[in-house]
């Protein structure tokens, strides 16, 4: 007899890639992005349900229109999912990319995951070997472990190199699907206005370590303005509390 799967208890046999079903909360960070997400949820709920996962959509919209603060609402995203039913695992998802295999998994694994491996936008390369932007999937533990994402990157880059450092700061290592199952069709876009690139990104890069225990889901600040339940997904718009200036 194999042992219990340590996440849901399940028995695990030797044929199995994937150990048992992962509740799995897919968070979108967004913001006026409505044709891309009709897109997302018109292609990409169908692999999702092929993939036999136990899942629910969070669309965390950020109100107002000050700087764009991707990480945090990712961060906002774990928190409010816990909130209503026991998920073990968390994909985070930018709302523009959408699978092409649908053998790339939305499940989490021992390591973080890095599931956008291969975009159309990158020439289906992996642009460096740290990244871990784009499509990731991390299990509650993992999650806690690094204090989740930073909520200090306004404006667009920075947060998901962020993320990267802290992962490999806690001792642990980016698992990926390969070159081929891991494609991925990014819908084509232009730079959405108040998400400009963010100058203080490479300095913040050199300051993750220093950061981990007190920038994080540890001091996550926020308020909920709506939750709304489409029949497809929750829509959370939050006030992420914008710095002045
Ligand atoms: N995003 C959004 N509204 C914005 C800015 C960003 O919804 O005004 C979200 C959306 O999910 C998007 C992600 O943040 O896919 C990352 O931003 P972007 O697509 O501009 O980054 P890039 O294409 O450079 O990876
Ligand atoms: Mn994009």
């Amino acid at each position: 007899m194999n042992p219990p799967c340590a996440r849901c208890g399940k028995i695990v046999y030797p044929t199995e890639k994937v150990s048992c079903l992962d509740k799995v909360a897919v968070i979108i960070p967004f913001r006026n992005r409505y044709e891309h997400l009709t897109h997302w949820l018109h292609y990409v709920q169908p692999v999702l349900m092929r993939q036999q996962l136990d899942y629910g959509v969070y669309v965390i919209n950020q109100d107002g229109d000050g700087a764009f603060n991707r990480a945090k609402l990712m961060n906002i995203g774990f928190v409010e999912a816990l909130k209503e039913y026991d998920y073990n695992c968390f994909v985070f998802s930018d709302v523009d990319l959408v699978p092409i295999d649908d053998r790339n998994l939305y499940r989490c694994s021992d390591h973080p995951r890095h599931l956008s491996v291969a975009v159309d936008k990158f020439n289906f390369i992996l642009p460096y070997a740290t990244i871990f932007g784009g499509v990731s999937a991390l299990s509650e533990q993992q999650f806690l472990k690094v204090n989740g994402f930073s909520n200090t990157f306004w404006g667009w880059g920075g947060e998901d190199d962020d993320m990267s450092q802290r992962i490999s700061y806690r001792r642990m290592f980016i698992s990926r699907p390969d070159s081929v199952t891991g494609r991925y069709k990014m819908i084509q876009h232009k730079r959405d206005s108040h998400n400009d690139p963010n100058p203080r990104r490479g300095q913040k890069l050199t300051e993750t370590y220093f950061n981990i225990i007190k920038d994080g889901l540890s001091t996550l600040s926020y308020t909920v303005r709506e939750i709304r339940k489409d029949l497809l997904y929750t829509l959370v718009t939050v006030d992420v509390q914008v710095p002045a200036g």
